[in-house]
């Protein structure tokens, strides 16, 4: 008896590379964290050998817009993930990152949306991959650095102005610090208060770390409703000014009167590519989700709240019912209920599809794990569009759909040896049922694992196995190619 030659044989399954090429049918061979093979490898023996037939075979998915930054390490089996076929999570955006924050107070205002306990900040991003690595997560996972986190380490509570230059240069200072030690770039969430007194200029200053270390600028725009347009030109101006990648996070356009609007912005990025590299993100969902606000209450046909510190019974209940049982109206129930969170029904359908078809649109899915309530999102991103855009609404071929969840991401965020089923690349790969896979979470119920993911490896470890999680913690924290000579 000969030794199996490979660890891993997948016979018979459908090939969706990842690169947006057609699919193919072929085995595919794993050996240690590898994929070893991919043809046919009739004769040929493993260790595990899975008859796949039926199956598509993809590249395990990437997840580049998180919020796991706590979620890795307080519960690093990350269930929600490796359920829907996710391999690699990019954590830190949206301006709020675990780290530089050494704040000895329990994290403030919008930290809280993430870290609803200070275990999880710490004051350097050595720090805190350090606590990433001792939790040793199921998937990999990259950073950004925050600059809601950044202003509110160095400025403290006095965030409703723009930093002094001496500030800005600090804040300059820890973001290199961080990109030197593999932080993939700089977030920003110009919509947020511990943000929204920044100047364009500010961001600038700080922004010209990345052109020094390189890395890229992902950007929760300052406006998603009425300007919309203005606030992409500012996340433009400033990935054109640093002279790197910005990437727009969770793009949308929000409240009705905006409706449709999708057209201009996606035409406005069209036109912005011809001059700058430029990428954008998106969940499948008409309904959005983070702090409680009430401009965003104002805009929504429905809220629903999801954390509410002072009223945990209100959790998973709507603002209309909970106004009516407090004997107030909504806009005064909301500041009996902060701090909170919510999930805004807020944006149109025809938007949403529109933005995931376009050019550049890779799949992140904003979930919030630390929610008592979380938007279903975080359960039911990438299963849902495979299932209601690929399969029954025909919005996205299979190919395109798996390239925006794997080979697409992995190009804009740097991700050399991942996001493809290629012979030499990490053996994260995701085996699923297209005529079955569909998510399950939904507003009442978010909490609700998909159906038709049927394995998953993560650096060629089984981390679901016939749909059910395995124990296996195999995750990598992933780190940014620092290149030395860039200056
Ligand atoms: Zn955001």
């Amino acid at each position: 008896m000969t030794r199996p030659h490979f660890d891993v044989v997948l016979r018979n399954g459908l090939v969706v590379d990842g690169t947006g090429g057609p699919a193919f049918a072929a085995d595919v061979a794993i050996a240690g964290d590898r994929i070893a093979r991919i043809g046919s490898l009739h004769g040929e023996s493993a260790v595990l050998d899975i008859d796949v037939r039926g199956l598509v075979v993809s590249p395990g998915f990437i997840d580049v817009h998180t919020h796991d930054d706590a979620a890795l390490i307080v519960r690093p089996q990350m269930t929600a993930k490796v359920t829907q076929g996710v391999t690699t999570v990019i954590a830190g955006n949206c301006g709020i990152s675990g780290a530089p924050y050494d704040r000895q107070s329990a994290p403030p205002g919008l930290l809280r949306l993430v870290f609803k306990s200070d275990r999880c900040t710490a004051s350097t991003f050595a720090d805190y991959v350090a606590k990433v690595q001792e939790a040793a997560p199921a998937v990999n996972a990259g950073f950004l650095t925050g600059h809601c986190t950044l202003r509110m380490q160095v400025m403290g509570d006095d965030l409703s102005r723009s930093a002094t230059p001496d500030e800005t240069k600090q804040m300059k200072q820890l973001l290199s610090d961080c990109l030197q030690l593999g932080s993939f770039g700089l977030s920003t969430g110009l919509y947020y208060p511990p943000a929204r007194a920044a100047t364009t200029g500010e961001v600038i200053e700080i922004a010209a770390a990345l052109r020094e270390h390189g890395g890229i600028y992902t950007s929760h725009i300052r406006d998603e409703a009425d300007r919309v347009m203005e606030s992409l030109e500012e996340a433009l101006l400033i990935g054109r000014e640093a002279g790197i990648r910005t990437i727009i996070s969770h793009h949308k356009c929000m409240g009705q009167r905006n409706f449709g609007r999708s057209v201009e912005t996606l035409a406005l990025l069209a036109e912005a590519k011809q001059r700058q590299p430029v990428a954008w993100d998106v969940y499948p969902y008409t309904a959005a989700s983070t702090v409680l606000i009430e401009d965003l209450v104002a805009m929504s046909s429905r809220t629903l709240v999801t954390w509410c510190d002072p009223h945990p019974e209100y959790c998973a209940r709507y603002l209309d019912a909970i106004a009516r049982d407090l004997g107030c109206t909504p806009v005064e129930a909301i500041s009996k209920l902060q701090p909170a969170g919510a999930v805004y029904f807020i944006m149109d359908e025809a938007d949403v599809t529109r933005i995931l078809s376009s050019p550049e649109a890779m799949i992140g899915s904003d979930g919030l794990p630390e929610d008592v309530h979380p938007h279903p999102r975080l359960w039911g991103t990438f299963p849902r569009v495979l299932g209601r855009y690929v399969r029954e609404r025909a919005v996205l071929s299979l190919e395109s759909a798996i390239h925006r969840m794997s080979g697409l991401s992995a190009h804009h965020f740097g991700l050399r040896d991942r996001g493809r089923l290629a012979e030499g690349m990490c053996a994260d790969v995701c085996i699923f049922d297209p005529t079955s896979v569909r998510d399950c979470a939904t507003f009442e119920r978010p909490a609700t694992p998909a159906v038709g993911i049927h394995h998953v490896f993560v650096n060629g470890v089984l981390a679901l196995r016939d749909g059910v999680p395995t124990d296996a913690r195999a995750g990598r924290v992933l780190l940014r190619r620092v290149s030395a000579t860039r200056r």
